[in-house]
């Protein structure tokens, strides 16, 4: 579904991405650890276009988004075939990033009506729906500033999956929240594997992490260090891992 190849990525001359590759299967889920600073939000923002790659290839079902021009840099498709390639995936901040002034309702069926030109009826329904599944459906009217963080969250991740995206990717989606909230929302992620949505989740709930995921990738300077089911990623051998999983874990 998703096929990332030696992806590389600078900021003023220092390497954030140092040639990371990565494919994620349809149905899989893929959690991403690591410590602060390691590259995990530069890799998602590089996943998902909103942050240009130096060189390397990134492909969605097959179809090429970006890839190395003759010079070895990344040259990316226009700007129709982006948008077409967009529509594969959806995303969750760490801050919700709700429309303020939008009830939730309308939160959720904009992008369906305004960029897909859904029916209005059918994203309404499709809205009430997955309010129903976030155990939201009480708070259709109600504004963002009316809600607590993790019913925020439950409406950003409504608002994802109103787009039906073939692959959604989180990042750190409860690390703005208090513990007690981090649950609910959790709990909402974890229906989703249910639901066979493809993941890819940043996070620093190891716990969550080791439970969720078909497999773990643990990342440090820029690098894949290791990867592996949950199982071998939780006991590794390796140093880097296990003095990372000695102060979350
Ligand atoms: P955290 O766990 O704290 O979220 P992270 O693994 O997500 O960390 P990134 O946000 O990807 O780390 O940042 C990796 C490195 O890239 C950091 O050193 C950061 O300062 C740098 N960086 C990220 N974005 C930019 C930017 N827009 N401009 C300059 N440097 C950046
Ligand atoms: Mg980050």
């Amino acid at each position: 579904l998703l096929e990332m190849n030696h992806i590389k990525k600078s900021f003023d001359g220092q390497g954030v991405l140092k040639d990371i590759s990565l494919a994620v299967e349809e149905g899989e889920i893929v959690s991403i650890i690591g410590p602060s600073g390691s590259g995990k939000s530069t890799l998602l923002r590089c996943a998902t276009m909103l942050e240009r790659m130096d060189s390397g290839e990134l492909l969605y079902l097959g179809e090429k988004a970006a890839w190395n021009g003759p010079d070895g840099t990344a040259v990316y498709a226009g700007k129709e075939k982006q948008k077409e390639i967009q529509g594969n995936y959806g995303l969750v901040f760490q801050n919700f990033n709700l429309f303020p002034h939008y009830n939730v309702l309308k939160n959720i069926i904009d992008a369906p009506i305004h960029v897909q030109k859904r029916k209005s009826e059918e994203a309404v329904r499709e809205a009430y729906d997955l309010l129903r599944k976030m155990g939201l459906e009480d708070k259709a009217e109600a504004y963002p500033c009316q809600l607590s963080g993790g019913q925020c969250q439950r409406v950003a991740i409504a608002r994802a999956l109103a787009l039906n995206p073939k692959i959604l990717f989180f990042d750190e989606p409860t690390s703005a929240l208090d513990p007690e909230l981090t649950g609910e929302v959790l709990k909402v992620i974890r229906s989703l594997a249910d639901l066979q949505i493809t993941m890819v989740i940043v996070t620093h709930e190891m716990a969550f992490a080791r439970d969720i995921s078909d497999r773990v990738i643990f990342m440090a300077d820029g690098l894949i260090v290791e990867e592996g089911t949950p199982e071998e990623v939780f006991a590794s051998n390796n140093e880097r891992t296990q003095n990372f999983l000695g102060r979350y874990g």
